[in-house]
């Protein structure tokens, strides 16, 4: 398997004379799951710098209480209690979050891309290219071609 060009599900958004930016979405269609790509080149000491940023959720799968009770039969019911469950999980997964980061200074989260095997193919030749063109841009302004 080779890498494409134009590559699916990789974007380039943007890119500067001394860096790329690239976005790859999840293969779940989910938007906050996507990898934002910033490859940017340092000149001075010469160095490549890969930024690669994401959304970062609530865990959204603990619960301080449960979200659907078996025993509720009637659907206005059921999504009463669904409605307050939420609410209530979701403050509390929320004060959490503030919490350690107010006494600890930071936390910790999780974050998954989906990708298929084109896409992870396209994701690492666009990280090289994108490293291979910074270094020649690199070159070309400093005459290595020359010396
Ligand atoms: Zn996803």
């Amino acid at each position: 398997m080779k890498a494409e060009q134009p590559a699916e599900g990789i974007s380039k958004k943007a890119e500067y004379g001394d860096a790329f930016w690239y976005e790859v979405p999840c293969e779940c269609g989910d938007p906050d799951h996507y990898h934002s790509i910033w490859i940017e080149s340092d000149n001075d000491p010469k160095l490549i710098t890969v930024y690669i940023s994401t959304e970062a959720t609530t865990d959204f799968w603990t619960q301080t209480v449960p979200d659907h009770i078996e025993k509720i039969d009637l659907p206005f019911v059921s999504w009463i209690w669904q409605t307050i469950s939420y609410t209530i999980n979701e403050t509390v997964r929320r004060t959490r979050l503030i919490t350690r980061i107010l006494f600890r200074g930071y936390t910790k989260y999780e974050s998954t891309v989906i990708l298929t095997k084109q896409q992870a193919y396209n994701y690492s030749k666009a990280l090289e290219n994108a490293v291979k063109e910074l270094e020649r841009k690199h070159d070309v302004l400093h005459d290595k071609s020359i010396e």
